[in-house]
């Protein structure tokens, strides 16, 4: 056992990891990142679950499929005439490789440009912010840490009656890789993962069913923009049958034979391929040694309190490990708060305003409080809401399905949610993010202006509606 010393060891080099690991660094700490994945050179694999195969490789397919579906679609309306586009979907994979190759190479090259080590093993934490190394070959070191931080992430659900066997049944990494376009697509789980990659394989001709177990659409979105959605996914020709629990899958003849229930009883149908995507835990399993002082909650989150101490002196959990949302954006901040805090600097999160977005098309994005939360918390609210349909700027693109909607305080008219489903959701959002940290009102945004004609004045109008002065609607 060989003993090393480091200011930070960072196990994880997923988008809360590694951002953590080049945060603390950056303030002059001696880091290192400990990253059990490694390619078949024994080289670490750094960016997570995200770059490789999550957020990164997901959106390059949605852009590709994206844009073969508007070539196929929509070009005609504007008068361009394309014989039959056809699609190269090994092309279509290199290209998404490439662009995860070039996002991790440049993690990589961050780690070298700010000092941060990285070691290659599996991390364990010990009593007294130790960590445990164990390589590939069961090479057992031991790391002196001043502070850990843990960004374990997480990994997909498995249900019993759908087994992933990575050709017939597969995870979300698998719906990454297939490599023709299956004809029938099953996809367990309308969530945020199932939808994106039931969109991409549906862009491309398959046909799509997914089958939700719950009886509502994307619950934990606002139902007015979670209604107007399914509408529009409905209209691509997305499957989504609600109430729906599959109770087994089989694979024979190279087909998958699945029996799910529903309130009509027991149904069945036959895909080429199914896609298990019913959510993700996170990965807190033999990480942490009997007396690490480190503790779960009943789901098997690393307990961690609002900025990100565990119960162990100098022990930190950041990203998909612990509670809150798991997204990329809320895991790097939670990294860049601590390694400010372990720095001495008083940083914080506001959880109150992380966004949240699908990536279909078009998007669905939301920050703050829903309507019907706002109803179950007794909030006194206003609701300001204006279609795409009225905006001269996505009439001008042929992309005018959806909405932004924006709740504010009855009495301060201080701005507590906004949610959209539209063309370029996501970035629209954000807008209302800054909004929301600097506490405006929806006067604040109705008093500034917009640049015409642009997405974002559909923005605007929401919240001159909230007072019910949007000047473009009746
Ligand atoms: P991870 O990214 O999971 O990284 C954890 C790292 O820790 C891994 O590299 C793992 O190998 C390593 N590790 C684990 N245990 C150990 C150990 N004991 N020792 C050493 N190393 C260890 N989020 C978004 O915000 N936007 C999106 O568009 C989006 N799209 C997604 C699409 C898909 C298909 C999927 C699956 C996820 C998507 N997500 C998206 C979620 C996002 O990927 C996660 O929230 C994010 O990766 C979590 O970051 P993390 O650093 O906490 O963990």
């Amino acid at each position: 056992m060989s003993e090393q010393s480091y200011d930070v060891v960072v196990i994880g080099s997923g988008p809360a990891g590694y951002v953590a690991a080049i945060k603390a660094a950056q303030l002059g700490l001696s880091v290192a990142c400990v990253e059990q994945w490694q390619d078949e050179k024994g080289k670490a694999v750094v960016g997570g679950t995200c770059l490789n195969v999550g957020c990164i490789p997901s959106k390059a397919l949605l852009d590709s499929s994206h844009k073969f579906a508007e070539a196929r679609d929509d070009f005609a309306v504007h008068g361009i005439g394309v014989d039959k586009p056809s699609m190269d979907v090994p092309a279509m994979l290199a290209r998404k490789d490439k662009i995860v190759k070039q996002l991790t190479g440049g993690v990589s090259s961050l780690f070298k440009h700010n000092g941060v080590t990285t070691i290659v093993g599996r991390g364990k934490v010990l009593a007294g912010a130790k960590v445990e190394v164990t390589d590939a070959d069961g090479n057992v070191s031991v790391v002196d840490a001043g502070n850990v931080i843990i960004a374990a992430g997480s990994l997909p659900i498995e249900i019993p009656p759908a087994p992933v066997d990575n050709e017939y049944i597969v995870d979300s990494t698998g719906a990454l890789e297939f490599s023709e376009i299956p004809e029938k697509l099953g996809v367990i789980g309308a969530g945020v993962i199932g939808l994106e990659l039931g969109s991409v394989w549906s862009r491309l001709g398959s046909e799509v069913v997914l089958l939700e177990a719950l009886d509502s659409f994307l619950p934990m979105m606002d139902h007015q923009i979670a209604k107007e959605t399914g509408k529009i996914f409905k209209k691509q020709g997305l499957d989504i049958r609600l109430g729906a629990r599959v109770t087994a899958a089989e694979v024979k003849d190279k087909q998958v034979h699945v029996t799910y229930s529903t309130s009509d009883g027991e149904q069945h149908l036959t895909f080429d391929r199914l896609i298990v995507c019913v959510g993700r835990r996170p990965r807190s399993e033999e990480l942490l040694a009997s007396d690490s002082g480190v503790t779960l909650d009943e789901r098997g989150f690393i307990y961690v309190n609002d900025f990100c101490a565990t119960e162990a002196p100098h022990v930190y959990a950041v990203g998909d490990v612990v509670r809150g949302p798991m997204l990329a954006h809320k895991g790097s901040e939670e990294g860049v708060m601590v390694a400010e805090r372990i720095a001495g600097k008083p940083a914080q999160l506001n959880y109150d305003c992380i966004p949240s977005v699908v990536y279909t098309h078009p998007e669905v994005a939301a920050v703050g409080k829903t309507e019907q939360e706002l109803k179950a918390d007794g909030v006194p609210y206003k609701a300001g809401v204006f279609p795409f349909a009225a905006s001269g700027r996505a009439l001008a693109a042929n992309d005018s399905d959806g909405m932004v909607k924006i709740l504010a305080h009855e009495e301060t008219d201080r701005i507590l949610g906004c949610h959209i489903v539209g063309p370029s959701a996501a970035d629209l959002v954000q807008q209302v993010v800054i909004a929301m940290e600097f506490g405006s009102s929806a006067e604040d945004l109705a008093l500034m202006v917009f640049g015409h004609p642009t997405l974002s004045e559909a923005v605007h109008e929401a919240a001159l509606a909230v007072d019910g002065h949007a000047i473009h609607i009746a």
